[in-house]
């Protein structure tokens, strides 16, 4: 642990040669994880991937977020492992605690009757904490006022190809908001509420807000009937363990009024609501498709599911390490194929003449 000095900034030395060599072009970007100091080897193992596929070659900062302090030991050995600068910033208590409007004991009732239910995580209140934080509070701390984007990492993930391009370029030089590499469909039991009260936000109070161009063709597809049911969620969301986006459109007015519409309800913690329906839901009503990027390609891996190419042209070039016979990304139970259909569906309707 050398290299790492009280301070919370690391950079390797290959950082200050490809800067003062000006090899490298970085975008306003960080690597960004929230993360517990119980969760180190998990984190370093995902660093491993990172850094191996992508990150060598650009060392972007990674910025790392705890509700507790960070201890000296999980700063020392992230510190080493990242080929960038290391940042490590706690969260204000204001961002995390349980808010006292919650009714303890209703919260309480609700986790038993989910526990009997078998949802997981159903007696968790950090883990609705989590889920909290990173719909509504991740993109206000202070570390992240100085970027523009980010791409969420969390512990334990994999990467099986290199990426090839920097993601962070493809968003700038495309103008996407968001971007994705897997999608599928979210457990009903822990968002009973979450559609009514989006549909009361977006139709009834705020329908000002919704996009002219947007993309709910992407939650309202419908399988069975091969039709698009505006008023009928598909389950379908992006799974936000791997996210890159534009911070900017956090920061909006429109996604703001939104998370505190929400907050109000208190069904972060009456129910079990995930930030990756939140984002994708607001995703899916502001934005249209043009804004949307879908990472093809990554062999990203979050437990247990995980996406491998099956053209081999591309899992060479890549040197991807995974079986494409056991790829989650076609499956019945992804949303990525829904995802292409919504939007080639959503072309053809705003192409025509
Ligand atoms: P899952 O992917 O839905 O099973 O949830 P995870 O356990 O992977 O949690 C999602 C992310 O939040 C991961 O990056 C975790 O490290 C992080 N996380 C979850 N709970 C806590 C917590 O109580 N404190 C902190 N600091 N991070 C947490
Ligand atoms: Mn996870």
């Amino acid at each position: 642990l050398g290299f790492y000095s009280k301070g919370i900034e690391f950079k390797a030395p290959e950082y200050y040669n490809d800067v003062t060599q000006n090899k490298v072009k970085r975008e306003n970007a960080t690597l960004f994880s929230l993360v517990r100091n119980s969760e180190l080897d998990g984190m370093l193992s995902s660093i491993k991937y990172v850094e191996e596929r992508f990150n060598n070659r650009f060392h972007y900062d990674w910025v790392f977020m705890n509700d507790k302090p960070f201890t000296e030991y999980f700063k020392g050995n992230v510190s080493a492992a990242v080929s960038g600068r290391a940042i490590f910033s706690e969260i204000p208590k204001e961002f995390w605690d349980i808010p006292d409007s919650i009714d303890k004991d209703e919260m309480k009732k609700d986790m038993d009757f989910m526990a009997r239910e078998q949802v997981l995580y159903a007696r968790k209140v950090t883990y609705r904490q989590m889920c909290r934080f990173n719909s509504g509070f991740f993109y206000k701390m202070p570390v992240m006022n100085t970027y523009q984007y980010y791409w969420r990492v969390e512990p334990f993930i994999r990467f099986y190809c290199d990426i090839a391009e920097d993601p962070f370029k493809i968003m700038r030089e495309e103008k996407r908001a968001y971007g994705f590499t897997m999608a599928m469909l979210e457990d009903r039991k822990t968002i009973r509420q979450l559609w009514s009260n989006t549909l009361e936000f977006f139709e009834s109070e705020h329908p000002e807000y919704v996009g002219k161009r947007n993309s709910i063709k992407f939650i309202t597809h419908d399988s069975e009937t091969h039709t698009f049911e505006p008023r009928n969620y598909n389950l379908c969301h992006y799974w936000s363990n791997f996210e890159i986006a534009d911070l900017n459109f956090f920061r909006s007015k429109e996604y703001e009024d939104y998370f505190q519409y929400l907050d109000a309800t208190g069904n972060f913690f009456y129910e079990r609501w995930g930030d990756a329906p939140i984002h994708s839901l607001a995703v899916s009503y502001l934005l249209p498709f043009e804004k949307i990027h879908y990472f093809a390609n990554t062999g990203y891996y979050h437990k247990p599911n995980f996406d491998c190419p099956s053209d081999p042209d591309i899992f060479n070039a890549l040197h991807c390490k995974c079986e494409p016979a056991r790829s989650f990304t076609n499956l019945a139970y992804s949303c990525v194929p829904r995802f292409l259909l919504a939007e080639k569906a959503d072309l053809e309707e705003n192409t025509k003449v």
